[in-house]
């Protein structure tokens, strides 16, 4: 009768922390998303770290770049991954990255990149956060501070971050 009783407060107990463990695995950091929610280009094994620095991708979601090489699909933690792997690489194609508002990737070309916000950054002092829209950018910016830039403005300033 007791051992009943102390097993079903066991398996209670049990349940209510696979529901605590749950939340605490929750993303923590602006930049994180629920591994569901991240959309991964890369494939093999290995394809929820950066192939750069080894990060996880999903933890890093919203500043994740991802660049053709060699036929190749990268993706990276960061802009600064990127540029680590590629330089000035002639054969960078199709550069992309996730829009913060959506999620998805986008054309990084034509992203608007809203740099040095007081929202951390990823691998940098220097936060770069990209959007679709101007507007969107706008908006985080009129909270969170920065500098509206393009693409190879953003490239730029991640070059000097090494330096
Ligand atoms: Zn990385």
């Amino acid at each position: 009768m007791y051992q009943k009783i102390i097993l079903s407060l066991t398996t209670a107990f049990l349940v209510g922390c696979g529901v605590q463990t749950d939340s605490v695995t929750k993303p923590s950091m602006f930049q994180s998303v629920h591994e569901k929610e991240a959309v991964l280009l890369q494939e093999g094994k290995d394809k929820e770290s950066c192939p750069r620095c080894g990060m996880n991708l999903p933890k890093y979601y919203k500043t994740n770049h991802s660049a053709l090489l060699d036929k190749k699909t990268y993706q990276y933690c960061s802009i600064h991954c990127l540029q680590d792997h590629l330089y000035d690489d002639v054969s960078l194609k199709n550069p992309l990255v996730v829009d913060v508002d959506t999620l998805k990737f986008i054309d990084a070309t034509k992203a608007y990149y809203v740099v040095g916000s007081s929202v951390k950054g990823t691998m940098s002092r220097v936060s770069k956060y990209a959007f679709a829209t101007k507007e969107k950018a706008e908006l985080f910016q009129k909270e969170n501070g920065g500098e509206i830039v393009d693409f190879y403005k953003a490239l730029e300033i991640a070059k000097k971050d090494f330096k």
